[in-house]
């Protein structure tokens, strides 16, 4: 083997670390820099013929990428949905980053196969699915998504006398799929990678919270039979909210009942965890009488990126969706192997951090992580609620709160919003994402990392409100 500086690289990468992950508690959250300072500052323009060492590489890389690196960890960035690291997982990712297994078979990746057969069954567990659940680790939750509905595709169509793994969709039973209008963009995406199209999916009416209207869902699926894919949420990306998933339970049986093969996924991306606490998990009643189910370890569990995930109850159909056999692979009786429940051939052991941070944190701290986020973000809620310049717009049932910002006399009041925001993340104080949410626009707070504390949410609160009374 030839010879390296590991001891080079590895502390140019720890100093780095080290200073970064110290830097968090003061760093500004959020940096408007012009792309063209970070091309300048990475040397932008024709590749080096001559190479660098790599220690070398890895100590100019953190030095000059570094300025540019938000700080999505900080506690206070609120923006988009995302989770924050775990300490549990940022270690075993270093591992797994160091071990570099191409986890997709038992036999060459042993120890990684098991971490994460271990961090599935953990799974199903802690979210209370069958016991015979199979489970995909996979980048994302529109990996999930997509993983899933592969998997429901198939299921429908061998239901309904056709193979679509062997014979693609031409020729096919037409394949109906009822979803909701305020949907996340990502199931709109996995019915493209499909062959399915975004056109074929209903947008079924929701409340003024985005619950899917039951009635109306009923109605959309008896119009019509056949194979049907329905796509519901836990947690939407917007308000939180969870669709009533017992009522949707029972309307899929009865549309299965009239012979029409079905299957209903749930997109858990944020929502899914609600199952490991007490306080929220009447929130998801029902939700284990469905098919499948996507979620995230990178949001509401604090994993690293990226990690997503996808269950299904039926994991034959799992399988046929997604299993693949070279003449090269090898074959173990017996264990789960990765490579037959996610769309990777070649892939890193991603579940090695998720069965990590599950056992940092046990049931009790899953559940714990869960009801704080919850917690803070009510706290946001009341706030604002009680100071009286903005309108909480969503009821807040999970981890997300959608604001309305009253503008100044005369002022914008769309604009506004997109002022307060601009002007909290200038600040480098937090960070808020904006959405357009039934023609409005509005601030859109998500607390999901688990390093966010109450002092966090005062001292974002007092950004916004100095924001806010600027105008
Ligand atoms: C974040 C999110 C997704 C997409 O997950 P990615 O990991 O970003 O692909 C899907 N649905 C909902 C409800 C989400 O919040």
């Amino acid at each position: 083997m030839r010879e390296v500086d590991w001891d080079g690289v590895i502390d140019a990468a720890m100093d780095a670390a080290r200073a970064h992950l110290a830097s968090l508690p003061t760093r500004p959250v959020w940096r408007d820099v012009p792309p063209d300072e970070i091309r300048a500052a990475l040397g932008a323009g024709p590749m080096p013929d001559e190479g660098t060492p790599a220690a070398e590489v890895v100590r100019d890389l953190a030095k000059s990428l570094d300025p540019y690196v938000t700080a999505m960890n900080s506690g206070r960035f609120f923006g988009f949905v995302i989770g924050g690291l775990h300490p549990a997982s940022y270690g075993a990712d270093l591992l797994t980053a160091t071990w570099d297994q191409n986890a997709g078979l038992y036999a060459p990746t042993p120890g990684a196969t098991v971490a994460e057969e271990i961090a599935a069954q953990w799974l199903v567990e802690l979210f209370g699915l069958p016991a015979d659940s199979s489970v995909g680790f996979v980048t994302s939750g529109q990996m999930a998504t997509f993983t899933a509905l592969a998997a429901g595709r198939d299921h429908v169509l061998r239901e309904a006398g056709w193979d679509v793994e062997a014979d693609g969709l031409y020729g096919a039973p037409p394949v109906r799929v009822v979803t909701k209008s305020g949907r996340h963009g990502t199931v709109g995406r996995a019915l493209r990678f499909l062959g399915l199209g975004e056109r074929v999916a209903s947008a079924v009416a929701c409340d003024a919270n985005d619950r899917v209207d039951v009635a109306a869902l009923g109605q959309e699926l008896r119009a019509v039979g056949g194979p049907t894919l329905v796509v519901v949420e836990a947690g939407n990306v917007n308000t939180g909210s969870f669709d009533d998933l017992e009522a949707v339970a029972d309307l899929a049986d009865e549309h299965r009942s009239r012979g029409n093969p079905t299957w209903v996924h749930v997109d858990g991306a944020v929502g899914l965890w609600a199952r490991a606490s007490e306080r929220h998990r009447h929130l998801t009643e029902g939700l284990e009488r469905l098919d499948s189910w996507s979620t995230d370890a990178h949001k509401t569990l604090n994993v690293s990126y990226d990690s997503g995930i996808a269950i299904t109850r039926h994991p034959a159909a799992h399988r046929a969706a997604m299993s693949i056999r070279s003449n090269y692979l090898i074959d173990t009786e017996g264990v789960r192997e990765p490579i037959d429940h996610n769309p990777e051939h070649s892939r890193r052991a991603r579940g090695v951090a998720v069965y990590a941070t599950l056992r940092a944190l046990g049931l009790r701290g899953v559940s714990d992580l869960v009801d704080r986020l919850c917690h803070l973000a009510g706290r946001f809620a009341s706030e604002l609620e009680r100071s009286g310049r903005a309108t909480v717009v969503n009821e807040v049932v999970f981890n997300q709160v959608l604001v309305r910002w009253h503008p100044p006399d005369g002022g914008d009041p769309d604009a506004f919003q997109d002022e307060v925001m601009r002007q909290v993340a200038g600040s480098g104080e937090a960070f808020f994402s904006g959405t357009t949410y039934r023609d409005e626009r509005l601030m859109r707070i998500s607390v999901s990392d688990w390093a966010t504390d109450e002092d966090d949410v005062d001292r974002a609160l007092s950004a916004l409100f100095a924001a806010a009374n600027a105008d």
